[in-house]
């Protein structure tokens, strides 16, 4: 960032000034993900967003290494980081009265993006990707379940703020005003909601939303989820986005939905391998089925993404592919007959949302972009349960279980030179550290006690 880009960024801040009055924004927050997934923020007034805009707001590095439970790594006492808002994706917030918000990157003092930013490596992966001459389209699902809000202390019981059958439109009767707030507020912060209903487990919901770049798709989903959290607080609700909210339920996923395109052709349609598959799709999505192991590091990097990664939870828990397979980790799903251009596309199952969105885009395009450097293909699809097969089937058919553990995914990941170089070393280590920690915080505990620890925090 030069002298001419700060100019910039402080004359477009102020342009925006007007139309943020005229709406009673007063405060901006400005937030980063960190490497456990967690929303952090920093907020100006809407006075000091040109400020902002130029100069960034200071943040320490310590949270490159920051746990879930905020205790460092690292230190942080020494150095600053600058966070910068994207100006482009300035939202005002509809259920945070006189408040705006937008994603963050953050640069080092010299001017250069930090080596550790997450929102950094995906606009990489995608500059990448573009080198090689395509695009991604990316959406992440939101599943969430929605408990009582009580005055007590994080990780005490929890009693679903709604109850009926799974899928039972008698959930949305009973919370209807709520289930509609949601997708008002998305609406009304420019977010396309594709649709909205109760889920399996007492008190869950799921919004889709429409695709959209990747690093666009990493930002939807922290807003959709920041809304969610936002409404359900108005509503007297709290909402748990955690891969499981007790132990023995279904939790929550955080599926990923990604096309890759070819100008404006879809790689997963029209092409003459199995179900339309073009041969450049093939081999993007065999990149990434062949390093879900390592990938897993990134998309489920909590000890409690592995209570919920378990065959027959449609969580993905088998390293295969198949057809609009809901056990399968790498879903193809097609879309009907006469939408498959716009509509076909990749859905990775396995993920939660304890990942970081912003490395989690960025993983996948590197293991695709490695799949289309080895004109990679895929091994047989599967079209049935993995889970229902015998012991020996599944060995004649090649069909692996995914790392049972955080502890088997990270060893896959410090061991793939693919995903570590496309990291660099600093985000290599900061992520190593950060599994490490949490590995280390949890061992020994009971999945009861892991599920309550994580329960609110993401
Ligand atoms: N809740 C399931 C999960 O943990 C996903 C259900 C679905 O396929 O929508 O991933
Ligand atoms: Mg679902």
């Amino acid at each position: 960032m030069d002298d001419a880009a700060r100019a910039d960024a402080a004359e477009r801040a102020r342009s925006m000034r007007p139309a943020l009055d005229a709406r009673g924004v007063r405060l901006v927050a400005l937030t980063w993900v960190d490497n456990s997934g967690i929303t952090r923020t920093k907020a100006v007034p809407v006075d000091r967003l040109d400020s902002a805009a130029a100069w960034g707001v200071g943040a320490s590095p310590c949270f490159d290494t920051f746990l879930f439970n905020d205790i460092g790594m690292t230190s942080g006492a020494v150095g600053d980081l600058r966070l910068h808002p994207d100006l482009g994706k300035l939202t005002v917030l509809a259920a945070q009265p006189g408040w705006a918000w937008a994603p963050a990157d953050r640069y080092g003092q010299d001017g250069a993006v930090h080596p550790g930013d997450q929102r950094g490596l995906a606009r990489a992966a995608v500059r990448r990707l573009a080198e090689r001459g395509y695009t991604a389209k990316a959406a992440f699902e939101v599943e969430w379940v929605a408990g009582e809000a009580r005055d007590n202390a994080d990780g005490e019981d929890f009693r679903p703020a709604v109850h009926g059958p799974a899928y039972g439109h008698a959930r949305l009767v009973s919370r209807s005003d709520y289930v509609r707030d949601v997708a008002v507020a998305l609406a009304d912060q420019g977010v396309a909601v594709d649709q909205i209903h109760p889920e399996y487990s007492p008190g869950q919901f799921e919004v889709s939303v429409a695709a959209a770049d990747p690093v666009g798709a990493a930002d939807d989903y922290v807003l959709v989820r920041e809304t969610i959290r936002a409404v359900s607080h108005r509503h007297g609700l709290r909402a748990s986005f955690a891969p499981k909210v007790v132990a023995d339920g279904v939790g929550n996923g955080g599926h990923v939905h990604l096309s890759v395109w070819d100008g404006d052709h879809n790689l997963y349609s029209g092409g003459d391998g199995r179900f339309g598959l073009t041969g450049k799709g093939e081999s993007f999505a065999a990149g990434i089925l062949e390093r879900l192991p390592a990938l897993l590091a990134i998309g489920a990097p909590s000890v409690a993404s592995y209570l919920r990664l378990v065959p027959q939870h449609w969580a993905g828990a088998f390293a295969v592919w198949g057809l609009e397979n809901r056990e399968a980790a790498l879903r193809l799903v097609t879309g009907p007959a006469g939408s498959r251009e716009w509509a076909a596309n990749l859905e990775a199952k396995c993920f939660d949302q304890t990942a970081n969105p912003y490395l989690l885009v960025a993983a996948l395009i590197f293991a695709g972009l490695a799949g289309l450097a080895a004109d990679a293909t895929l091994p047989d699809p599967v079209d049935v349960d993995p889970a229902l097969l015998s012991d020996e089937e599944r060995q004649r058919r090649g069909i692996r279980r995914l790392p049972g553990s955080l502890n088997e995914s990270t060893a896959a990941f410090a061991a793939d030179p693919v995903l570590t170089d496309a990291f660099g070393e600093r985000l290599t280590s900061d992520v190593l550290a950060v599994r490490r920690g949490e590995i280390e915080h949890f061992a020994g505990a009971a999945p009861d006690e892991i599920v309550a620890a994580l329960r609110w925090v993401h």
